[in-house]
């Protein structure tokens, strides 16, 4: 897509630190790191996000994660790592080409800051089921 920015980076107009390529991937560092080793993993085909990811695409990104995590690991030796995907501008996502964020962790003022703000009186287990029977359908339409 001629205006992506991770698309000048597959074809090198615009540059990146690169750690991996493949047929179907591309893997770099991310250019303003949350935290040491930050790095982002892409598909060479153009797919906004994973509303629009083909199976064949997710299943050529996903299989080298467990490789790319790993190698980041053996680098920087860190406490653990999460691995996060925005979707959509109100889910914070900011380039409209999919990545997966691999953010290695060391501990709690490392840059990056999950919160989880729980509800569980709002989401009874009646609310869930009902939500899990129409999410059912939609998987099995
Ligand atoms: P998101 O907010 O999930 O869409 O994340 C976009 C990520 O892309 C951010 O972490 C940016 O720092 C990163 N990013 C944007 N432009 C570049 C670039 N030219 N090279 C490397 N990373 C980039
Ligand atoms: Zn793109």
């Amino acid at each position: 897509m001629s205006d992506c920015i991770f698309c000048k980076i597959i074809d090198g107009s615009i540059p990146s630190t690169k750690i991996y390529e493949d047929e179907y991937v591309y893997a770099f560092m991310d250019i303003s790191p949350l935290t040491k080793g930050h790095t982002l993993l892409i598909p060479k085909e153009h797919v906004a996000n994973v509303f629009e990811m083909s199976e064949e695409t997710a299943s050529n990104l996903f299989k080298v994660a467990p490789r790319i995590a790993n190698a980041i690991k053996d680098t920087v030796n860190p406490a653990g790592m999460n691995l996060l995907n925005n979707n959509g501008e109100k889910a914070g996502q900011s380039v409209f080409h999919f990545h997966l964020h691999f953010i290695p962790r060391y501990d709690e003022t490392d840059g990056y800051k999950p919160t989880w703000v729980t509800k569980e009186s709002e989401f009874t287990q009646e609310v869930v089921k009902q939500l899990s029977d129409e999410i059912i359908a939609n998987l099995n339409k």
